[in-house]
Formats: structure tokens, C-alpha cells, sequence
């Protein structure tokens, strides 16, 4: 079974792929979490990171720096995600590789929130918790 660099058990071109290609939109939080973590394990997609990024959160941030693969990604856990009308949390684990050199992984949880603007899902941020 293929599976999409988000975890999801599709294949990219059936699950993520067509978000950051720009021809789909994703229809829940969870859907935009996935292909938001896809568009920073893949780098190249800071275009897609602004696009979809609540234009007063990610003030000051460009698309040539969120294009920068900072963090070799490995694996997307999604812990929880629910939506409330045109709000949304997704709760995940995400695993990246400690060094280049090494196989340890580091984990980081975050709760993501989401809004739905004009029929579009927007990344919000992290909930402080
Ligand atoms: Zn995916």
C-alpha cells in the first residue's frame, strides 16, 4: 500500500498532492493539517504555507524562508481533530530526524487551530496550553 508523506494510507496525487498543487481545496482542518505538514517535509511549498496561513498570524513570515526545509520531517501522527462550524483543532505528533548523522527523532505536539473564511480553511496557530 502506498502511502502519502502525511501518514495517510493514499496515495500524494490522491491525498495531499492536489493541495499544494493548487486544484483542490481542502473541505476540513485535519485535510489542511495534512497537507500543511506535506508542504514543510517536502520544502519548495512556502507559497502554499502563506496561502493558507491567516494573513495576521503568519505576518512578517515569506514564502522563500518557509520554503526552506529547516526540519527533516519523518512521520506525521494526527492525535485528534475536530471541527465546530468554521472552527477546527487538530491535535498531532510530528517526528523529525534529530541529525543527519542519526537515527533518534525528536517529537513535537502541537493543537493547532483553524478557521474557515470565506469558505477557505486557514491555519491559525498553536494553542497555548
Ligand atoms: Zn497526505
Amino acid at each position: 500500500m502506498e502511502h502519502c508523506i502525511c501518514g495517510k494510507s493514499k496515495s500524494f496525487v490522491d491525498c495531499c498532492g492536489p493541495f499544494l498543487a493548487g486544484t483542490k481545496q481542502a473541505k476540513t482542518p485535519e485535510q489542511l493539517m495534512r497537507s500543511r505538514y506535506a508542504a514543510y517535509a517536502l520544502g519548495g511549498y512556502g507559497d502554499y504555507l502563506i496561502a493558507t496561513w491567516l494573513p495576521a498570524s503568519a505576518y512578517g513570515l515569506t514564502a522563500a524562508e518557509l520554503s526552506e526545509k529547516t526540519m527533516d520531517w519523518q512521520r506525521l501522527d494526527v492525535v485528534t481533530s475536530s471541527q465546530k462550524g468554521d472552527h477546527g483543532v487538530v491535535e498531532f505528533n510530528a517526528y523529525y530526524r534529530v541529525s543527519p548523522e542519526s537515527d533518534d527523532m525528536e517529537c513535537m505536539h502541537e493543537m493547532s487551530e483553524f478557521s474557515r473564511i470565506n469558505g477557505r480553511w486557514l491555519y491559525v496557530g498553536a494553542r497555548a496550553d
